[in-house]
C-alpha cells in the first residue's frame, strides 16, 4: 500500500467532525488503548465521536478512560452510517468484525496498524511495521495534532506499548519504546498499577482454564512445536470466557528447545482460534496469513473454520514445512 504520514494522519482528524473509531475483534490492550487514545486525541480536537467493537471488551481494561463509552455492537446496535472512520491496531477489514457494517465503501478511512500483513486498506495508511504496538505510532500522531499530553492520554499509550511488548521484554522493545514510556511515565502513569491490571492479575477462571489446557499438552515435529488445546465444553467446565485463554500459548512457546507454541481454541462449535508463537526459527505471520489470518513474524494467529482435528492438521502440515521435519514425534 501506500504510506501517508503522521502529518497526514493528524489533519484527517482535524478536518471531520463526527468519527467512527474502531479497532479489532476480541481486543487487547494496545488495540483498547489506542481506540481510547485515538478517543483523548478527538475530545481534545474538539470532535465527536462513537468508539465501537463487535463484542465486550475486556473489563480488565476498565482502568482506561472512557473505557464506559466503548460500545459493544452486539448488546447495543447501532443506526448509523460513518462518513469518516479511524481503525487502530486492524491488519485488514475482516479484523472488525460486524462494525465494518457501520460505514460504506466511500467512507473516509484512516488506517493506523503495525502488523507486516496490513493490506492498506484506509484512504490514508499509518502503518509502520517496525513500530512495537499501535499505541507507539499514536503518540506521533498526538504531537503532530498538537495536543497536550496529560496522564489519561498518556496512560491509553502506556497500556498499548505495555501490553505489546509483553511488558517490555519481546524483542520489539526498541530504544524508542523505551523513550516514550520514560515520557509517559512523566506524565504522571503508575506502572506498578498499570503491570498489575494488564500482566499480573488474572481471573480464577483463567487459572482453571490453563488446568485443563496444560493436560492438553502435546509435543510434535520433533519437540520443536508445543501445542494445547482448548475444548468447547472446557469453557463452561472452568466458568471462563474468551478473556480467559489469552496468554495460554506462552507456556507452549517458553519450553525449553520449543521453537512454535500453539494453541486451538475452541471458541464456538465448528471454529477454531489458532495463536502461534515463534522463537527465532520461523516466521509465523507467514503460516497464520496462508490459513487467513495473520500478525506478526513471532506472533500471529487465525481463525479456522472446521474441527480441532481439522485445524490441528493444518497448522501441523504448514508448520512441518517451515521447520523442515515432520509432524509426528
Ligand atoms: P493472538 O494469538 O494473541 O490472538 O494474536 C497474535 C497476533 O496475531 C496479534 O498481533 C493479532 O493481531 C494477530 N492475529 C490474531 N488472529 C488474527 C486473525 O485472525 N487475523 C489477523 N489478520 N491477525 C490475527
Ligand atoms: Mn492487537
Ligand atoms: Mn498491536
Amino acid at each position: 500500500p501506500n504510506l501517508n504520514t503522521v502529518e497526514e494522519a493528524a489533519r484527517f482528524m482535524q478536518s471531520h467532525d463526527r468519527f467512527l473509531v474502531l479497532s479489532h475483534v476480541n481486543p487487547d490492550g494496545d488495540a483498547t488503548g489506542s481506540a481510547l487514545g485515538v478517543v483523548m486525541i478527538l475530545e481534545q480536537l474538539g470532535k465527536e465521536y462513537v468508539v465501537v467493537n463487535e463484542g465486550e471488551t475486556p473489563v480488565k481494561f476498565n482502568f482506561l478512560p472512557r473505557f464506559e463509552q466503548l460500545r459493544n455492537l452486539s448488546t447495543q446496535p447501532l443506526d448509523e452510517t460513518f462518513e469518516a472512520v479511524i481503525a487502530v491496531d486492524c491488519a485488514d477489514e475482516s479484523r472488525m468484525g460486524d462494525v465494518r457494517s457501520l460505514f460504506g465503501s466511500g467512507a473516509a478511512l484512516l488506517n493506523i496498524d503495525h502488523h507486516p500483513t496490513n493490506d492498506g486498506f484506509g484512504s490514508i495508511n499509518l502503518i509502520r511495521t517496525d513500530a512495537a504496538a499501535t499505541a507507539e505510532i499514536l503518540y506521533d500522531v498526538a504531537v503532530a495534532a498538537g495536543v497536550s499530553f496529560n496522564e489519561e492520554l498518556a496512560l491509553c499509550i502506556y497500556t498499548g506499548l505495555l501490553t505489546d511488548t509483553g511488558g517490555f521484554r519481546y524483542s520489539n522493545t526498541s530504544p524508542h519504546v523505551m523513550e516514550i514510556a520514560s515520557q509517559l511515565l512523566r506524565y504522571g502513569v503508575k506502572p506498578g498499577e498499570v503491570a498489575e491490571r494488564c500482566l499480573e492479575e488474572i481471573t480464577l477462571a483463567h487459572v482453571k482454564m490453563l488446568r485443563l489446557a496444560l493436560q492438553s499438552l502435546e509435543m510434535s515435529h520433533e519437540n520443536l512445536v508445543a501445542s494445547i488445546t482448548v475444548h468447547f465444553e472446557d469453557f463452561a467446565q472452568a466458568g471462563a470466557g474468551r478473556d480467559d485463554t489469552g496468554g495460554l500459548v506462552n507456556y507452549c512457546r517458553n519450553i525449553e528447545g520449543v521453537e512454535v507454541g500453539v494453541s486451538f481454541v475452541e471458541s464456538e462449535v465448528g471454529a477454531v482460534k489458532v495463536s502461534l508463537r515463534a522463537r527465532d526459527r520461523v516466521d509465523v505471520s507467514a503460516i497464520a496469513k496462508q490459513l487467513g489470518g495473520g500478525g506478526h513474524a513471532k506472533a500471529a494467529g487465525c481463525t479456522i473454520r472446521g474441527s480441532l482435528q481439522d485445524a490441528k492438521g493444518k497448522v501441523w502440515l504448514a508448520l512441518g514445512e517451515a521447520l523442515g521435519v515432520n509432524s509426528n514425534e
